[in-house]
């Protein structure tokens, strides 16, 4: 099958598989209620909610594509993350360097709830874990729900200007996949690597020079342009990136769930036209 580049396509989402909300299934269904054409569910560092995703995708009749954002660590103690879709899930090396990287989270985890409980924040690592439930994919979302439970903030997002960004308490660096290493695993595994909202990183305009190429010469292919947690200009400024680097360009809410989330599934508004969709590379 071929999409048109004016599909309703939502590639980049979160399920309690990873820090999202929903359910893989759940999500399969609020997409197709949106109106969502092509979907793709994409965890951090993990593609265990890939079976049921795409089982409740054919259920409902919304066209799938295998998709996972792996973290890696970029230059100086800067996370950047990068979107493998449409790769073959069984892949071996791709199934053992994901869990390789997601066997740092807990004592990552660890680490950050010691910084927090310094700064008056205790029990940080349970209280993460209860709605991680599983140690293997604690992130700083998790901390974060516990954070406002604990009533230091109202809303998840304010717990990260506070204390979970980097440079405040919470924040501990961390030895991620290479850039190298994720998209070599992506790659081989026959998928295409997108970076995931580049507007995003605290970086110089140079430094994000340096990383297009970089991403690029491992032979990244797209970058979101569209994305739910990007501002305007940040969108201009990733489609004036994908233009000058020839990049595929993307669309990607980013959602984690109701209440939590920039934009909801599917939501989003169009690419700029003259940018070549990565859908037209999808099938
Ligand atoms: P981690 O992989 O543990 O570093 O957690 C990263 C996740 O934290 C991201 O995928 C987002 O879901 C969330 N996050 C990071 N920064 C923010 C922010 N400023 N507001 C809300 N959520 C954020
Ligand atoms: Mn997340
Ligand atoms: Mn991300
Ligand atoms: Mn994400």
């Amino acid at each position: 099958m071929s999409f048109p580049p004016n599909l309703n396509a939502d590639l980049h989402c979160h399920s309690t598989v990873s820090d999202g909300l929903l359910s893989p299934g759940d999500l399969a269904r609020r997409a197709k209620a949106n109106g969502v054409e092509l979907w793709a569910l994409t965890d951090h560092d993990e593609i265990g909610g890939l079976g049921e995703a795409r089982a409740v995708a054919d259920e409902v009749g919304l066209p799938f594509v295998n998709g996972v954002e792996i973290s890696v660590s970029w230059g100086e103690d800067q996370t950047v993350h990068i979107v493998g879709l449409g790769f073959d899930a069984a892949y071996e090396p791709l199934v053992t360097g994901l869990a390789t990287v997601r066997s740092g989270r807990d004592s990552r985890a660890h680490r950050m709830a010691a910084e927090l409980d310094k700064v008056g924040i205790h029990g940080a690592y349970a209280g993460a874990l209860k709605y991680a439930g599983n140690p293997a994919l604690i992130s700083r979302s998790h901390f974060a729900r516990y954070i406002v439970e604990l009533g230091h903030a109202k809303e998840v997002k304010s717990v990260f200007d506070w204390w979970l960004a980097k440079g405040k308490p919470g924040y501990v660096s961390h030895p991620w996949a290479t850039m190298e290493q994720a998209l070599g695993w992506i790659r081989a595994a026959g998928g295409i690597a997108v970076m995931a909202h580049p507007g995003r990183y605290r970086v110089s305009k140079a430094e994000l020079r340096e990383m297009f190429v970089a991403f690029k010469d491992l032979g990244g292919r797209g970058i979101e342009v569209i994305s739910g947690s990007h501002a305007e200009d940040q969108t201009l400024e990733c489609a004036r990136a994908a233009r000058e680097f020839g990049f595929l360009a993307s669309r990607a809410s980013d959602f984690h769930g109701p209440g939590e989330s920039w934009i909801d599934l599917g939501k989003l508004p169009p690419l700029p036209d003259d940018l070549t969709p990565v859908w037209s590379e999808l099938s």
